[in-house]
Parts: structure tokens; sequence; C-alpha cells
């Protein structure tokens, strides 16, 4: 590709709004560009990444003998409301009505309309297993759209769901998809950890996501620095047992926690010594909403994932998936809420048998002692169960001739999130560093002065020889060298090869983008140099 032709506008200067380096340099590069709040355009370099991304995931899936299909982004309004998640969803759904005032969903996610496509056509299990995916766009109205590609409101998801006749079934393919996601993330060049997480938002069972090792992500992980031992810390919170403290540090140590779950809302309502302090009260959808009402009769305090002194009680109250109320420095109430499945046990512990992790404590699997890192949160794997297929009416007859709904599974990757990861992972202060599996091109053939006809002749050969075997980004453009070299470092591709004032001789420099090595080769070695 010759760079002078190229739809690729760069930038000197960081965006305004990009505050993290992976959505400066995709922005400041020419990768994407904002067309609104979380909503981006992929331009030709990024296009390519992503492409090359999906071939990755599209390769490790096939192999793993999952079938891609798409179904459509529209989705009508009574799937959702069969399952109940047309209300429970919230104002993360966008919705829409055509012209005959339905109402229709744009797809958050597919488990609803995947399930109403195999409930008329998966009807025995000599059928099963089957696994389904599509790479695809999903919207969801977040909240905080932000750093660029990590959280946006339009994005790309590889999303696969797995349809079984037994929970061995089921227990395999998890496994194998667990794999396969580690064969992914691999492939993409990615450091990331596998971490047990909470499922009560959606219902299911077993469940792990897969974490971007990244000081920008929204997660915590807690970990072994000894074992595999590695959970989100939603989930490690609610694993640790509380040591108990001097009382005398605690003034509202004595009291419980009661907790409802009334459909979308729940409520926890804190006691101490028969008197209440606090009501949290918390609708399913708004993931980092608590409303913390303050019986001491002052104002209704919105809580947004940060914390908030209740002056009232001298405390604390931390929203998220698990609450902790902190007084005087102490802890003095907790719970964990899980959602959406009225089902579902609600586990609520009494505050005075649990106790917040920390690092540098011992741990739950018996080995070493706990680590925080931050994680970007590119993949999750779920066991569903039957929460689906059971409420949409989805059944296979068994080996018996009995129907029973069928047990499902589901796998999704963040596409476009995995991109911002892997550059927020590969990147200095000077531009991007792709890794060679995603890199859009391989080879930046660079003129220093296209006006000399030594230079410019010697790259139009180069160019012509290597396009074959390589990916090449010519840089033809009439630009001074500085522009050139400032524009390869921030594009990041591997391999830089520069024709310049050695032309006449045969000899170019070449430079590789990760460590900054370059050397001198006679152009009748370029080839196997580039290998
Ligand atoms: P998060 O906790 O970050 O909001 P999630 O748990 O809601 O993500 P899932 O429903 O598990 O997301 O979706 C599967 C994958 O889709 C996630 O693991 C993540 O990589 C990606 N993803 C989810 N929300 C977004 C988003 N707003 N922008 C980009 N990617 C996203
Ligand atoms: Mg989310
Ligand atoms: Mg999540
Ligand atoms: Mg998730």
């Amino acid at each position: 590709m010759k760079q002078s032709k190229y739809f690729n506008p760069t930038l000197r200067d960081n965006p305004a709004d990009a505050e993290i380096k992976s959505h400066q340099l995709l922005v400041r590069a020419g990768f994407i560009r904002q067309n609104a709040s979380g909503i981006y355009s992929y331009l030709p370099l990024g296009k390519k990444v992503l492409s090359k991304i999906e071939q990755v995931i599209r390769k490790e899936l096939d192999e793993a003998g999952a079938q891609e299909l798409l179904m459509p982004a529209i989705q009508p309004a009574e799937l959702w409301q069969e399952t109940g998640r047309w209300d429970v969803y919230g104002p993360e759904l966008m919705r829409l009505k055509d012209r005959h005032g339905r109402p229709f969903a744009l797809g958050a996610t597919h488990e609803e309309l995947i399930t109403s496509l195999v409930r008329d056509e998966l009807s025995s299990y000599k059928q099963l297993p089957v696994t389904l995916y599509q790479i695809q766009t999903k919207y969801r109205d977040e909240r905080r759209p932000r750093f660029g590609l990590l959280r946006g409101r339009e994005f790309i998801m590889k999303d696969a769901y797995s349809f079984h006749s037994s929970e061995e079934q089921l227990d395999d393919a998890y496994k194998l998809m667990h794999k396969t996601y580690s064969k992914i993330f691999t492939s993409l060049g990615l450091d990331f950890r596998p971490v047990v997480a909470d499922s009560g938002a959606i219902g299911g069972k077993d469940t792990e996501e897969f974490m971007a090792l990244s000081s920008v992500g929204e997660d915590t992980i807690a970990y072994s620095d000894s074992s595999d031992y590695a959970a989100n810390i939603e989930m490690a919170e609610v694993h640790v047992q509380y040591e108990k403290s001097d009382e005398e540090e605690l003034p509202f140590a004595k009291g419980e926690v009661e907790t409802s779950l009334d459909h979308q809302i729940h409520t926890t309502v804190m006691k101490v010594e028969d008197e209440m302090i606090a009501v949290l009260v918390r609708g399913d959808h708004e993931l980092n909403e608590i409303k913390v009402k303050n019986l001491y009769g002052t104002n209704m305090v919105e809580v947004q994932n940060e914390e908030v002194d209740l002056k009232e009680f001298k405390g604390t109250v931390i929203a998220d998936t698990a609450v902790k109320a902190i007084a005087n420095g102490s802890i003095i109430g907790a719970y964990a809420y899980h959602n959406v499945n009225p089902d579902r046990d609600l586990s609520i512990e009494r505050y005075e048998d649990l106790r917040f992790i920390q690092e540098g404590d011992p741990s739950p699997d018996g080995n070493g002692t706990i680590v925080f890192a931050e994680g970007i949160e590119i993949g999750q794997v779920f066991k569903l169960g039957q929460t689906y297929s059971e409420t949409m009416g989805a059944k296979f007859l068994d080996e018996g001739g009995k129907a029973q709904p069928l047990i499902m599974g589901c796998y999704g990757i963040g596409v476009s999130r995995t991109l911002a990861a892997i550059a927020e992972q590969n990147a200095d202060d000077n531009g991007l560093r792709w890794p060679l599996a995603v890199t859009p091109y391989h080879v930046h053939l660079i003129t220093i002065n296209v006006k000399d006809a030594d230079q410019s002749d010697l790259s139009d050969r180069l160019y012509d020889s290597l396009k074959d075997e390589h990916d090449v980004l010519y840089d033809d453009r009439k630009e001074r060298a500085g522009v050139k070299f400032k524009d390869a470092d921030l594009i990041g591709l591997p391999l830089r090869v520069v024709v310049g004032k050695k032309a006449n001789e045969g000899i170019v420099e070449v430079k590789r983008r990760d460590t900054g090595e370059s050397i001198e080769v006679p152009v009748d070695n370029l080839n196997s140099t580039l290998q």
C-alpha cells in the first residue's frame, strides 16, 4: 500500500478526551475516529488489525468445532419479554420502534435470540452438542463510555453459545472453550490471566473472566503469589473469612444485614443495635449505582462506584457488586448481591463473618499470599445451565424420549476491546508497537527523500519485490524525514526498511520497532533479513 494514497490521518497532539495511552495512540496514529460518545469508525489501519484479531479467533474456534453464523443486531422485544430481561436489563439496552410502533432492541447480547433460533431446530439429544458463534456489533448504552474502544456503546463482540444434553457435555465444552480462549489470547500476544468471576448477573453457575493485565483495567484481580488461585475481587471478597477485630474499634459491630429481592430492586437494611443505620437500594441493571439512604433523616446519596462519607454515622459505604460499610475505619457491614434470577439464593453474609480481602492476606486455597492487579476483561466463559432454555421453552428429547430444557453455555470475547488492550500493552512514548500476529502491515518501507532518483527508484523496486511476500506499507510521501519517522513510530509496524543516502550503493537500513535495533543490509539480503 502506498502511503501517498492511503487514508491515514495522523495527529500530532493527543485528543482532549483521551485519558489513556491506547485511546490516545489509536486516534493519533489514524486507526480510529470517534463519531459520538462510545461510537467509533475503524479507519483502514484499524480495520486491518480488527480483521486480524477476528482471523485468530475464527481459526481457533473453528478448530474447536464451533460453527460461525450471523444473527441480526435488531431483535424483537417479545424475545426479551419472554425471559423478563426487557424490564431487567434497564437503560443499557437500546430500544427502538419500527414504523408500526412495534418495539425492538439493539442486541446487547444474543442469548434470547439464539435460544429462540434453536428451540425449533434442536429437538433430539442426537443433534447435541452444538456450539455456534458469531462476530458482530453489540449495543450497550453504557453509563460511562470511556477509554476509547475499551468501553464503547457500539462495539464488536465474538459471542458463542453451546447446547448440550447433559452437564458432562457442558463441562467438556466449557473446558474446551477455556483452553481455546487461552490459545487465542496467547496468539494475540497478550499478557492475560483467567480469573474466577461472579455469575450473579447472568444467572448461571461456573464462570471465569479473561483479564488482560493493565494498570488502566477497571477490574481488580486478587491472585495468589504461589498458586493458580486468581479471582475477580468481586468474587474473592466473599471467599475470605472475617477475623474478628478488637470490639473497642468496632462501635457498630453488633448488627445485622437484611436483604430482600423484589424483582429488579433489592434492598439491604443495615441495623446496629436494632437501629437501622442505612438502607441500600439497588437496581439490578444499574451496575454501578447504589442509592444509600441514611435513615437518620437526611438525603439520599447516590454512590457511583465511589466512596461516600455518611457523616451521620461517621462511615463510608462503598458501592459495587459487593457492598461494604466502614465506620471509624473498620468494616461494619457487607453483603454480596446476586441478581436477575429470583430463584437464586442470595448469598448474604452476616457482617461479623465477612471481611474484605486485602493484599498480603493468606488465601483462600491455602497457598501463598494475595496480590492485587488491575485487569481489562477481554473475555468471559459461562456455564449458563437451563436458565434461558427453561424460560423460553427450548427443549430436546433425551435418550428416554423425555423432553428436557437444553443445557447451555455462553462465551464472549470483546473483539474491539481486545484491540485496545493489545495497543495498551504494546506501546511506548513514541507510539504503538504491534505484535506480529495482528500488525496491520509487517514492513514499513520509507524513502527518506523521494526527490532523489536513486532513493525513489530503489524504493519502487523494493516495494515491487517485497509486496508479494510481505505486507508492506510504503511511505512514498513527499514529507520531511522527521515527519515520516514520527508517523512510523506512531503507527508501530514491527519492521522498518529505510532507503536513504546509501541507496546508490544498494544498502538500506532495517530497524525493529520493539527493540529499536537497526542494521544496514545490502538489498540482495533484504528478503532473508525480513523473514
Ligand atoms: P464489563 O464488566 O466490562 O462491563 P461485561 O461483563 O458487561 O463487561 P460481557 O457481557 O461479559 O461484558 O460481554 C463479553 C465481552 O464483551 C466482555 O468480556 C468484554 O470484553 C466485551 N465488552 C463488554 N462490554 C463492552 C463495552 N461496553 N465495550 C467494549 N467491549 C465490551
Ligand atoms: Mg458490562
Ligand atoms: Mg464484567
Ligand atoms: Mg463479563
